[in-house]
């Protein structure tokens, strides 16, 4: 019997970033007992990271922007995949959110007549990115921070203690949910520093441990990203949907080696930065697909004018989705038309004055300065696509956010559905907030209507121990396996083979790989003991790594289309049959099995906010019968 610290609380959410602090802090709003768990430090998430802004449509600088243009764009983004009821909540209510964070004390940067600015990004048809400079991520973090510690407060007048109804627990890893029948009854993990184990009894769990880009060699994210939690659901007995979509962002520095994959922001772009290649071409209108025609500029007198006059202009090309300027760079580079490092040029140094380049993009500047001893005011960055974020996730139910297991929540980057194919740039922002709050008013009102609080068997307790120990008893077998060579070519594998562009037959290579790295990945071994063991904690993570990236490659495999951050070589085109089919992704064995999921139907006002010409691209003729015709 494994002898461990215990606590008990009425929520326990994983995860301290935005997603995970909303949801908190509206729990303990309602009344809940609440746990924060974080595996790095209290205040390093990547929403700290996060740079551009935060997209929220309230019209300060186009006063035609309303929730309905955002809804569009957001499922024009995600090519008519996403889950049209989160679309439509998010939408609706970003704005409020984004007030919300100004009362907790966030302070955006202002317009001339003193509202919060926004800026234009990729795929959203008007300026609506709230933010503060290029380090948006950083107020928000700090001003949830803030209203966490002013909670604290309250509570410490209420009850004399500072921790009575809201706790932070940093650098602390779950590695296992714990389940009493078939709902939640809490978590289980170690701490970092020490190794010790430590349980978390808990009605309701809030997942808010963000994506997955660890597994992949060239990324934006940093090291917590290792799927833990959609693995976590997983075993729990969630399900996954979206898993083959993968946004690849089009600008990660690609020099030097040491830095390759950090972000360079959509706001370079967005305040007028132009992509070229070798020959100088500004190549991006040679890309612009024909469901997007209509709405950007096909020359470049055009696109010069729309950052003047955005109303009688179409937008320039390189403000496409993500997903479509991530190919068109692939393209060039492989063309042989790319910069000497392997990538293309993104300058802004040319359109804007230098003044102007440091006030608006002050970490771009710096970035570029300390890492690559490049100044972007006077030249050009060289930039290429890094695996930046996974559309996929848990699967929620809209309002809720409760996953298909009683008493599990997600939130944020871990949940599925939002985002369809394709996210567009700031709506992760906006995505924390409002489906955190959702998820914490959702756990909350499920712990309100429990009968009775769930309770863990000691002997599940046991095993979550025995799986977590399990690396340094690999040590004691035969073949042992380093778990930081096992990741590189994990990270590897999954680059070269389940990356921007994808074939059939990399993807079964892949799937094969993957069987071999579960196996390695069991003969992982770790020496020494558990105080603060780096080479543990990744052996650990590994296993969650490889089931997700199964995920990943099997979704990937069935879907034999290309559509937003999928795209298939040997099926080049968007099938509007499969616009109606998700892929749910589930434990099975040691390994995942995918099966086909029904697209619900979009409500008919929902539908109704577009021309039929437009829906002719994503639906078929059937499915149109009776939509509106064109005024
Ligand atoms: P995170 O903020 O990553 O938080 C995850 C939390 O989970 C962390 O506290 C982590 O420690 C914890 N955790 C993970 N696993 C475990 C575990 N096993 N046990 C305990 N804790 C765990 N989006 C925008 O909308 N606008 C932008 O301008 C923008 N810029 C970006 C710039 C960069 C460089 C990057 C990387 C992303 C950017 N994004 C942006 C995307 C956005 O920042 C993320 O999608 C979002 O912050 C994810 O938030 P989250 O709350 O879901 O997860």
């Amino acid at each position: 019997m494994t002898e461990i610290e215990r606590h008990a609380y009425d929520v326990v959410v994983i995860g301290a970033g935005g997603a995970g602090l909303r949801a908190a802090i509206e729990a303990r709003e309602q009344g809940k007992r609440v746990a924060i768990v974080c595996k790095s430090l209290f205040g390093k998430a990547h929403t700290v990271m996060a740079e551009g802004g935060i997209a929220a449509a309230m019209g300060n600088v186009n006063s035609r922007d309303n929730w309905q243009v955002h809804f569009r764009d957001t499922m024009r983004g995600g090519k008519f995949l996403n889950n049209w009821r989160m679309a439509e909540l998010h939408a609706r209510e970003a704005p409020d959110r984004v007030w919300e964070l100004e009362t907790y004390g966030a302070l955006f940067d202002r317009t001339k007549d003193g509202r919060i600015s926004q800026r234009n990004f990729g795929g959203h048809e008007y300026p609506r990115l709230a933010h503060v400079g290029d380090r948006t991520g950083l107020e928000l973090i700090r001003s949830l921070q803030q209203q966490i510690v002013s909670l604290q407060q309250q509570d410490f007048r209420a009850t004399g203690d500072y921790e009575a109804r809201i706790r932070v627990f940093a650098e602390c890893t779950i590695t296992e949910l714990l389940k009493d029948g078939d709902a939640i009854a809490g978590g289980f993990g170690y701490w970092r520093e020490t190794g010790r184990f430590v349980l978390f009894e808990a009605p309701a769990v809030v997942l808010a441990t963000g994506g997955i880009g660890k597994s992949f060699k060239v990324t934006s994210n940093s090291w917590e990203y290792t799927g833990d939690g959609h693995a976590l659901a997983l075993r729990a007995g969630a399900s996954l949907i979206n898993m083959e979509f993968i946004q690849f962002h089009p600008t990660g520095m690609v020099w030097p080696p040491s830095v390759k994959g950090i972000l360079v922001t959509e706001s370079v772009r967005g305040d007028g930065g132009v992509l070229r290649n070798s020959e100088g071409r500004r190549f991006m209108f040679d890309y612009i697909p024909e469901v997007f025609k209509d709405k950007y500029a096909d020359n470049e007198a055009e696109a010069d004018r729309w950052y003047t006059d955005p109303d009688s202009n179409r937008r320039p090309p390189e403000l496409l989705p993500r997903d479509e300027v991530a190919r068109a760079i692939n393209s060039e580079v492989k063309a042989g038309r790319g910069t000497p490092h392997g990538g293309v040029f993104l300058d802004v140094s040319t359109r804007l004055p230098a003044e102007e380049i440091r006030r608006r993009l002050p970490s771009m500047h710096h970035q570029f300065k300390e890492l690559a001893d490049v100044d972007i005011t006077a030249e050009a960055m060289e930039v290429g696509p890094t695996c930046h974020y996974v559309m996929g996730g848990v699967e929620v139910e809209p309002d809720t956010a409760q996953s298909t297991v009683p008493g599990l929540f997600a939130a944020g980057e871990v949940a599925g559905g939002m985002h369809g194919s394709n996210r567009l740039g700031g709506n992760s922002l906006s995505d924390l907030l409002v489906f955190g709050r959702r998820a914490g008013l959702g756990a909350s009102s499920y712990v309100d209507g429990l009968a009775a609080r769930p309770s863990i068997q000691q002997s599940d307790v046991d095993s979550a121990a025995r799986w977590a120990q399990a690396p340094f008893d690999a040590a004691e077998g035969g073949e042992v396996e380093n778990p930081y060579t096992v990741h590189t070519e994990l990270q590897q594998s999954m680059n070269d083979l389940v990356g921007i562009i994808r074939k059939g037959g990399e993807i079964e290579k892949a799937l094969e790989k993957l069987e071999e790295f579960k196996v390695r990945a069991r003969n992982a071994a770790v020496e020494g003991h558990r105080q603060f063991n780096p080479g543990w904690h990744l052996a650990i993570d590994l296993r969650n790594m490889i089931l997700v990236s199964e995920c990943v490659a099997r979704a990937a495999l069935l879907r034999t289309e290309s559509r937003g951050g999928h795209t298939r070589d040997d099926f080049p085109g968007m099938d509007p049959l499969w616009r109606k089919q998700l892929l749910r992704c589930e434990v099975e064995g040691d390994g995942v099995s995918v099966t086909s999921l029904p697209q619900l139907e979009m409500r008919s006002d929902l539908l109704d906010l577009f021309e039929r010409e437009e829906l002719q691209k994503y639906y078929t003729d059937p499915e149109l019968a009776g939509h509106r015709e064109l005024p």
